[in-house]
């Protein structure tokens, strides 16, 4: 008794002497796997598998991992004879290299690898990726191989079909011999068993032509369903991929695919197997099995590698709107909205709408300040020539008084003589009511000499409205007759026989005339005789009114008539030199402009044109 539990104490304790399963499989397994392909990965599925496969052993390989690749090349080669050549060829290639775990990518590869694994890997566990369901079953591996079986349903495709023709009745299956396919073999027993209640026309294992006649006159609410065809019978092989591209150019109707690789070059959808979905199973698989994990921790699972996934380009070519897809379907190679299309050229046109933009914020606030100014030199102006208006009045001062004597004296005589009838026995009535007429008479004249006298004082600001130059012309030669007559001064106006109408303030043009006038009158003083000033109005062309104003004086020095119109340029002993300066500050103040000349039989002429009022 005492020896059995002795016995099975040093049993036990050799046993928890033993690394653990796994450690001891992780110690004795080379960090190495041998993929073996049935494709001959020319194609994008394939080549996509494998990519993610050395994608996620690169990312996720916990020891330096050596990845040996094959492609068996099965959808173009076969028979015993050639098996046989591919187990050799194995076999002397890596006969010195160990190798970790066998990785078969389809039931093609997986078939072979488990026949030739006694021979040539009888330690390795086997991983298999791209396994059908009803294949799988068929296979019925042993516990060391494991691997991602995939569910693709021909149901599936006609699921799809249903989605993009509403009142679906036909569907065309466009196929690789079934001896051939290698992919989508399961399909045969569905279709043959009639499970969906859709007309199936097979167009399999057809030359190539028939094939695209057949493709392009197919009836009204059918649909192709496409697993791919690379013979075409014509003895040249090529990618699925490429063929699709033939078949869509010829299509009369959508093509559903059931391969991720055929969305593109044509197919408008269906369920598709998602390649890098199997690749990176298959790889994570295989790497755990590298770490130590037994195969039979990690049994064979059904692995979610197929999803609806659709083409944009093809839906709108079909008519197909998004609503009627399955739910949780994807969309690919959708095209950009336009504003995504031509993002950049949007941001740019904003960008230079918003220069633009601010530009003209600028622009305007430059024309307020610009318009601020000109008001502001308006009203200086306003001012100076209020102030050379008093200059005037005072010029005029002697003659005004002058004529407000007169008609208040003939009133004071025309008075006194009323009075003296009215106190005599029989005062003549008629006479006295004559004399108070003449008395009203002259009251009005010594107004209308204040009222003028007033309005020059005025200090009007600058107002526009439509004047006619002749009526200014004749009140400013109104209202300096009687300092004419004083001065020995003969005046003549001629205006034009039609209107002249400008835009202006009649107060400050009024202003300049009555300047030049005055000037021309001060420029006769020293003559004996002969002074005389005429005045002009007339229109140029149809655009402008031209005043001139001329006298017989002396006129001015040649080299001098620019000069005249500079500030404080003066002449005359009590000259302030302001003058013509004001005037042509107030002519280009309303776009016209001022110059004088000599006349050829002497004296000077000043004109001043302005533009005609549209
Ligand atoms: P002011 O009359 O105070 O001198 P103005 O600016 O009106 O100032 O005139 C400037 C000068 O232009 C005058 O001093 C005079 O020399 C000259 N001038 C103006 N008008 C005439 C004219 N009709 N003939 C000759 N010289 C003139």
């Amino acid at each position: 008794m005492g020896k059995a539990i002795r016995l099975s104490g040093l049993i036990i304790l050799l046993v928890a002497l033993l690394p653990p399963v796994g450690l001891r499989a992780q110690e004795m397994r080379p960090h190495s796997m041998l993929v073996l392909d049935q494709s001959d990965r020319r194609g994008p599925f394939y080549y996509q598998i494998f990519a993610a496969l050395r994608a996620e052993v690169g990312a996720h390989a916990h020891a330096p991992t050596t990845v040996y690749s094959e492609s068996l090349d099965l959808t173009r080669f076969g028979g015993e004879a050639y098996e046989d050549s591919l187990r050799q060829f194995l076999e002397t290639k890596y006969r010195d290299r160990p190798i970790g775990v066998v990785v078969a990518v389809g039931t093609a590869a997986l078939e072979l690898v488990l026949r030739w694994r006694p021979s040539l890997w009888p330690q390795a566990p086997v991983v298999f990726a791209l396994v059908e369901e009803t294949e799988f079953a068929r296979l019925r591996p042993p516990s060391f191989v494991t691997g991602g079986i995939v569910a693709t349903k021909f149901a599936d495709a006609v699921k799809a079909a249903r989605a993009v023709v509403p009142n679906l009745t036909t569907i065309a299956l466009v196929a690789e011999d079934w001896k051939r396919q290698l992919v989508f073999h399961n399909w045969k027993e569905e279709v043959e068993a009639g499970a969906t209640d859709v007309r199936v026309i097979e167009i399999i294992g057809l030359p190539m032509e028939e094939v695209l006649e057949r493709v392009s006159t197919l009836p009204e609410n059918s649909a192709i369903v496409y697993s791919g065809l690379y013979s075409g019978r014509t003895g040249s092989y090529q990618p699925p991929a490429e063929t699709l591209r033939l078949v869509a150019a010829k299509a009369n109707r959508p093509i559903i695919v059931a391969s991720e690789t055929f969305i593109e070059p044509g197919g408008i959808g269906g369920f598709v197997l998602v390649p890098t979905t199997i690749g990176t199973d298959v790889a994570r698989r295989a790497l755990r099995i590298l770490d130590g994990e037994i195969p039979e921790r990690l049994p064979p699972s059904v692995i979610d590698a197929v999803k609806p996934v659709f083409n944009w380009h093809q839906m709108q070519h079909w008519n197909v709107s998004e609503a009627s897809l399955p739910a949780g379907s994807r969309i690919e190679l959708r095209e950009p909205t336009v504003l995504e299309k031509y993002r950049w050229r949007a941001v740019m046109l904003a960008a230079a709408l918003l220069v633009q933009a601010v530009l003209i914020a600028f622009l305007l606030h430059e024309r307020h300040l610009r318009r601020k100014a000109e008001i502001e030199a308006r009203n200086r102006l306003s001012q100076l020539a209020h102030i050379n208006r008093q200059a005037t009045a005072g010029e005029l001062s002697s003659s005004i008084a002058h004529e407000l004597n007169q008609p208040l004296g003939s009133i004071l005589t025309n008075a006194e003589t009323a009075e003296l009838i009215l106190g005599g026995v029989k005062p003549d009535l008629a006479e006295v009511r004559e004399i108070i007429s003449d008395i009203k008479r002259d009251d009005l004249r010594a107004s209308e000499v204040i009222r003028r006298m007033r309005s020059l004082l005025k200090r009007a600001p600058f107002e526009t409205k439509e004047i006619d130059l002749n009526l200014t012309m004749r009140e400013a030669f109104d209202f300096l007759a009687l300092q004419a007559s004083a001065r020995n001064v003969a005046f003549y106006l001629q205006t034009s026989p039609q209107a002249l109408r400008v835009k202006g303030d009649p107060v400050q043009l009024q202003q300049v005339i009555l300047n030049l006038i005055v000037n021309s009158m001060d420029a006769m003083a020293k003559m004996p005789y002969g002074r005389t000033i005429i005045g002009r109005t007339e229109v140029d062309g149809d655009a402008s009114a031209v005043i001139s104003i001329s006298d017989s004086g002396p006129g001015i020095p040649q080299d001098k008539l620019n000069d005249i119109f500079d500030p404080f340029f003066t002449t005359k002993e009590q000259g302030m030199g302001i003058g013509l300066s004001i005037a042509r500050t107030i002519v280009l103040a309303h776009s016209g402009q001022i110059w004088a000349e000599n006349q050829s039989g002497g004296g000077a002429v000043f004109h001043l044109s302005l533009p005609l009022a549209a």
